[in-house]
């Protein structure tokens, strides 16, 4: 443990001291010597920014609400701390009590985000935990992760011991369940790894053997027994209502990303953009029901003191009683001037009355994503919006007295044409000129558009998983493209680190072997990749010679159907030949409509019961 004395010295000597100290409002505080398991669950980047991460908040006050566990927070240590703490070697400790890493039984990741997985390897050393599995002996903590990130674990195998794919909530407490009664035997560290492979979602790498071609495919992936399954089934909760959601969140001294209540208002999509992850993982859509929301917002607002809600979930309109929803709160709030934002608006179901409900009490920017710049483009990703959709909820905004608009594209999808690059800068003139179009009485403030440019990154469980992102130099020829064409003061043009985004792909779709890679990355110095003035891309691609791997075969090879992926051995309900039938029908540059409208089979209501898809056929 790190005393405050220590602490306090070097707390006046780094930035934003608050990351440190803990003791927020709602933060939980249990007598050690009343608890036998202690839960360090990790963020791998700094406090701000897992502060604003929903999943923490709720499995902290699960993990919290079994009477024999302490959940404590540890996050990133921001640079300058980091060199004071090696300085004067202080170990990563928690916030809740001060505690070092490796006083803990498990040390939890949540992954978010490839490139925060050097900043996995620096929490550990710093916490003075071995990196690699086979370092921690009896006495170690046991090094768990989950999160998105987690449907493929194979780059973290050899690092993590204990992956939970899915949702967390059940699966946790049975983890932490059955370790109670392994630490109540003498029975050994690989008895508990088996024990708790047992779990429903748990999949422990150590006792499953990949096999390889001599081109580097993967020629056959088996547990090393029968006793372990062949196939991870993704945990998910079946019913929101009855699914536990806190009714507090510690409420930070400092500024964070997302400062205000997260209220999720449903899981799941049924959209089926086929670049999107996010909709095919956390299928099938369940949703919350009003009277829960309304109560829950209720106790939430009493219980941080927040004055903004966000109705968060992948797309918000498409919650099936949306307006009735916002009503209700705006009715429920209305005296205590709480606002109300709408995080994911999708165009075509853009609705100006609930927008203009919401901004009564607080007007914010207005971010629309229509993704690819021509109809064709998007009808191959299906996006399932065309321009009459965007031009329409832009004019009405306009005339409502928006003038802050953000526009997020992709380049590099598939298919991808310079035509379908030039249809960017076409749609953000568009809205430039539609600006200049509507009657100068109804128009405030001044215009600004923001065109954000990201570049693809294909990532597994999408119909797009077997597609070779393209080249750095094919994503920079684009980035250039735009640059020249888009040269309006009125419209800011972001593009995004071709060369983040092509080793985000690597690791996204890599296998085993990128460990290696990823372990010398940090060796060599890597961390906050994800930090533009702290991204190093030279040291990666020496890392990957260094250890004799060639990052191209992940980011920009094509697989074929047939190939064995590194993710494969894990079932998401959503069936391959689903992914199959969507990348076809992509290449044909046809769509798939939003299965609300009718089941398009992706195979979720097969395996998994639950959530709407029976309701809507
Ligand atoms: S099973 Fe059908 S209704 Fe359910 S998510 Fe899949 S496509 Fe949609």
């Amino acid at each position: 443990m790190v005393s405050n004395e220590k602490l306090k010295d070097i707390l006046l000597q780094v930035e934003k001291p608050a990351r440190y100290i803990g003791n927020e409002v709602n933060m939980i505080t249990k007598n050690l010597n009343e608890i036998n398991i202690r839960f360090a669950f990790c963020f791998p980047d700094v406090y701000e920014v897992g502060m604003s991460h929903l999943g923490m908040h709720i499995l902290y006050n699960i993990l919290n609400n079994q009477d024999n566990v302490y959940c404590e927070r540890v996050f990133s240590p921001w640079i300058d701390m980091e060199k004071k703490m090696r300085e004067n070697d202080i170990k990563l400790f928690s916030l809740e009590t001060k505690s070092s890493l490796d006083e803990f039984d498990f040390v939890g990741f949540t992954l978010q985000y490839e490139m925060s997985y050097t900043n996995i390897l620096n929490m550990l050393d710093l916490g003075n935990v071995p990196l690699r599995a086979t370092d921690r002996k009896e006495g170690h903590p046991f090094v768990i992760a989950g999160g998105p990130c987690a449907y493929n674990p194979e780059p973290l195998v050899g690092i993590v011991d204990i992956f939970s794919i899915g949702e967390g909530e059940e699966s946790l407490v049975e983890i932490v369940n059955i370790y109670d009664e392994w630490k109540k035997s003498k029975l050994s560290r690989a008895e508990f790894l088996k024990m708790v492979s047992k779990v429903e979602g748990v999949y422990v790498p150590e006792f499953y053997d990949v096999d390889y071609n001599d081109d580097g495919t993967i020629r056959e992936m088996k547990p090393i027994s029968d006793e372990f399954p062949i196939k991870i089934k993704k945990r998910i909760q079946k019913n929101l209502d009855k699914t536990y959601y806190p009714d507090k969140f510690i409420v930070p001294y400092i500024e964070t990303v997302h400062d205000r209540i997260m209220l999720e208002i449903f899981r799941g999509c049924t959209r089926g953009c086929r670049f999107c992850q996010a909709g095919m993982i956390y299928r099938p859509v369940r949703e919350r029901g009003i009277d829960t929301l309304v109560d829950l917002a209720k106790r939430l607002v009493k219980t941080t003191g927040h004055e903004e809600i966000s109705l968060s979930s992948l797309s918000t309109s498409d919650y099936s009683d949306l307006e009735n929803l916002v009503i209700r709160l705006i009715e429920e709030f209305k005296d205590k001037k709480i606002g109300l934002s709408l995080p994911s608006l999708r165009l075509d179901s853009f609705s100006m009355e609930i927008i203009e409900e919401i901004q009564k009490i607080r007007k914010t920017g207005l971010t629309f994503a229509p993704e690819a710049g021509s109809q064709r483009l998007r009808d191959v990703i299906n996006k399932g919006i065309n321009e009459e959709d965007l031009i329409n909820s832009v004019n009405d905004a306009f005339k409502q007295g928006w003038s802050t608009v953000k526009l997020y594209f992709m380049v590099g999808l598939p298919t991808e044409t310079d035509e379908d690059i030039l249809g960017i800068k076409e749609l953000s003139y568009k809205v430039k000129d539609l600006f200049f179009s509507v009657p100068k009485d109804k128009l405030k403030g001044n215009l600004k558009i923001t065109t954000s440019v990201s570049c693809f990154v294909p990532k597994p469980f999408t119909p797009f998983q077997w597609f070779g992102q393209n080249k750095i130099e094919e994503f920079d020829r684009k980035q250039k493209m735009l640059r020249k064409e888009i040269r309006d003061k009125k419209i800011k043009l972001n593009t995004h680190d071709s060369k983040l985004s092509y080793l985000e792909a690597v690791i996204a779709r890599g296998d085993r072997k990128v460990a290696k890679a990823i372990i010398r990355a940090w060796e060599n110095g890597c961390k906050f990749d994800g930090w533009s003035d702290h991204f190093d891309f030279d040291i990666w691609m020496k890392s990957f010679e260094e250890v004799g791997i060639d990052p191209d075969f992940y980011a920009i090879r094509n697989r074929t159907y047939e190939e064995i992926l590194p993710w494969d051995f894990i079932d998401i309900g959503v069936s391959k030949e689903y992914l199959i039938r969507e990348n076809e029908k992509a290449n044909k540059e046809t769509t798939t409509r939003d299965c609300r409208q009718g089941c398009t089979a992706c195979g979720i209501n097969t395996t998994f019961d639950g959530g709407v898809c029976n309701e809507l056929n």
